[in-house]
């Protein structure tokens, strides 16, 4: 069963230490990547998210600094905050950590961070610039899923690839870099009519919806390649009569990975190459910005 599992951290490694190298080529120049962080209010899987973040931050050589700011924040005081780390030479990166509280517009908030520093891909210049064929500072779980596919060295042309949920950071983003490749793209939403008729026949599939259990073993094509993006927690037995949470994606792994040649598994899938995804923009983003200073030095 082992041989079908794309684990995410052996798919992360030698993304991590090419990062690591980048990070000390930069600071042989004088150019040190400090990633700022923004916590609004406090939010268990929040934190989770922050921890691994500043963990994989430490591993490569990045500066990871979380700013926290009071739940009730209002709109125009946090919009200020990120304006004054936009312009804040020291701060190379910066990521908004999500969910936010209901009175702030998240949206807005995104849009505020210059596209410079938007390290998780997620301003619309960003994301735009998807669309001309340009991924350097994509949407990190768009990127990392795409990563997870080819580790597996299938040939992307010509292949038929269905992606379940088209978030703009996530299913939209993916159908953009592989219709690059010239794969054949299908993507599916609540409006299609019969999800299995379209998942059935998929070389490669992808989930990103958010709902445990989505995708059985009878809705995948035997030999298939299965990326599994969601995230959930449910409640199973905990063996004394009472429950405990665990997390799970939005495949039933059970039945799929009898019919999948691959599977991620969830956790321990796509969530490592998703943060070595944000680490490589972070750095990116720094080099770019580095070489912008130097253009203007000259002139
Ligand atoms: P989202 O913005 O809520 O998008 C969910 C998508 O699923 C929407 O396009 C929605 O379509 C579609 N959908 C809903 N019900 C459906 C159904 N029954 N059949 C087919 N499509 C359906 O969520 P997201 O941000 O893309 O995240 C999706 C999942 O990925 C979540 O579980 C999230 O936690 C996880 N995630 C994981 C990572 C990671 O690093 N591993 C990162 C980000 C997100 P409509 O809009 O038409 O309803």
């Amino acid at each position: 069963m082992s041989h079908k599992l794309l684990k995410g951290k052996e798919i992360a490694e030698p993304i991590l230490n090419e990062v690591a190298e980048r990070v000390t080529k930069l600071k042989r120049r004088g150019w040190t990547p400090h990633l700022a962080s923004l916590e609004v209010g406090v939010n268990p899987a929040a934190a989770l998210y922050i921890r691994n973040q500043k963990r994989i931050c430490e591993r490569v050589g990045v500066e990871f600094e979380n700013r926290k700011f009071d739940r009730d924040i209002t709109q125009q005081e946090l919009l200020a905050a990120i304006q004054a780390m936009n312009v804040d030479p020291r701060v190379t990166g910066i990521i908004l950590q999500r969910p936010v509280p209901r009175q702030l517009d998240l949206n807005e908030l995104q849009t505020a961070i210059h596209p410079s520093k938007d390290v998780e891909g997620m301003s619309p210049t960003n994301i735009g610039k998807v669309v001309y064929g340009e991924f350097a500072l994509g949407p990190c779980t768009s990127l990392a899923s795409v990563e997870m596919l080819r580790s597996t060295g299938i040939e992307l042309r010509g292949l038929d690839v269905v992606i379940v949920g088209h978030s703009e950071i996530v299913g939209k983003p993916i159908a953009l870099y592989l219709v690059e490749e010239l794969a054949t793209i299908t993507i599916c939403h609540h409006g299609t009519r019969n999800l299995p008729q379209f998942t059935r026949r998929a070389d490669a599939l992808f989930v990103a919806v958010g709902k445990p259990g989505l995708i059985t073993g009878d809705m995948v094509k035997p030999g298939a390649i299965v990326i599994d993006i969601g995230i959930n927690q449910i409640d199973v037995d905990d063996g004394n009569g009472g429950t405990k949470k665990k997390t799970v994606g939005d495949v039933d792994f059970e039945s799929v990975h009898e019919v999948a040649d691959k599977i991620t598994p969830v956790p321990g899938g796509v969530g490592p190459v998703t943060l070595s995804m944000l680490v490589k923009n972070t750095v990116t983003a720094l080099e770019r910005q580095m070489t912008l200073y130097e253009k203007a030095m000259r002139v």
